[in-house]
């Protein structure tokens, strides 16, 4: 496997990113393109300035042909929300610019695996596949690897346990319509529905709390980065070192409780080949409503740009 990854957009998302495998010395060498020249070569600067502090990978202004001998690609260029939007308000700009990019990056390495950040990222990756179907295992969304941490993060502060010894997803869209889901959500070995430190309450607001996250945090600093910046930089290193995590990213559904023919995130086995299985998934009734529901609104707003 190449040693090697290009980051398309260095905004705050891609510099960040590139910070966090920079730190992590997931890889010998990262290219940065983005339309912004001028950005581009400063972030590469500053990143540049980083490593003497950190192992040895090198970062450079790149170009698309540097997908030729990279592994991943990351995708995070394009609009970001502004206070008040939604990730789905960002639809028509963002799925053009895929639209450009996808064949310049495939054309370049037929074999790459393709990390789309941008938003909104189910719709992004749907359009993705649906230019190059034949290539649906490379191309996966960061989907709510990042909501999920938020979740699991707002449960190990109540319960007062590492997040880490937390399994609790949420799935379905990287947006409004995400939900969470209790009933297989652990500590240990124990059901998190069970606990006796968790009210109802708690769980609605927890569930609040983590889908309004990235508002809260626009509202008060105009975006999100640190914590796409370690999720994606997470997934990257699964793909890179083969690692066969299950992460819960967005990926083509093909018949979960009668849902096919669009992306949105359930867990799934991430390593060198990208998506290596889609996990079967087991929802309550009420769950499986919700994942529905999420479908359905996704597949509006894919129609939407088409
Ligand atoms: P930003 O505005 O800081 O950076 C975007 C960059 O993309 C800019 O540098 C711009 O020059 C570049 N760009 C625009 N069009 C381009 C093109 N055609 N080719 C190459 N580069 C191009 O935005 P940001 O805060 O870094 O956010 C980037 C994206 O990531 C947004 O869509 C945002 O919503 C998304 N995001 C996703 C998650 C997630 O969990 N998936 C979390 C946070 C942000």
């Amino acid at each position: 496997m190449n040693n090697k990854i290009t980051i398309v957009g260095a905004g705050m998302v891609g510099s960040t990113l590139a910070y966090s495998l920079v730190t992590q010395d997931i890889t010998e060498e990262i290219a940065i393109v983005d339309i912004n020249k001028k950005l581009a070569k400063a972030q590469v600067m500053d990143l540049q300035h980083a490593v003497p502090f950190t192992k040895k990978t090198k970062v450079k202004v790149g170009s698309y042909n540097d997908c030729r001998d990279s592994s991943v690609v990351a995708i995070t260029c394009g609009a970001a929300q502004k206070p008040g939007e939604t990730r789905l308000d960002l639809i028509d700009k963002n799925t053009k610019i895929i639209k450009e990019i996808m064949p310049h990056i495939f054309k370049a390495n037929p074999n790459i695996i393709v990390l789309i950040i941008s938003n909104p990222v189910d719709v992004l990756t749907y359009a993705a596949i649906s230019m190059f179907p034949k290539k649906k295992d490379q191309i996966m969304g960061s989907g709510t690897t990042l909501d999920s941490a938020r979740f699991r993060h707002l449960l190990s502060q109540k319960l007062n346990v590492n997040a880490k010894s937390i399994h609790a997803y949420i799935m379905g869209e990287h947006g409004d319509s995400e939900f969470p889901v209790w009933s297989t959500a652990t500590v240990g070995n124990s059901k998190i529905v069970a606990h006796k430190h968790l009210s109802k309450k708690d769980q609605d607001k927890m569930f609040s709390d983590t889908k309004n996250a990235a508002y809260t945090i626009i509202a008060g600093k105009q975006s999100t980065y640190y914590g796409i910046g370690s999720a994606a930089s997470y997934v990257i290193r699964a793909i890179m070192h083969d690692k066969r995590i299950v992460l819960p990213v967005s990926h083509l559904i093909e018949n979960v409780y009668g849902v096919k023919d669009v992306c949105m995130s359930t867990p799934a086995i991430v390593g060198r080949n990208g998506i290596t299985q889609s996990l079967p998934l087991e929802l309550s009734k009420e769950e499986q409503v919700l994942f529905k529901k999420s479908a359905k609104v996704l597949k509006k707003a894919i129609a939407s740009v088409s």
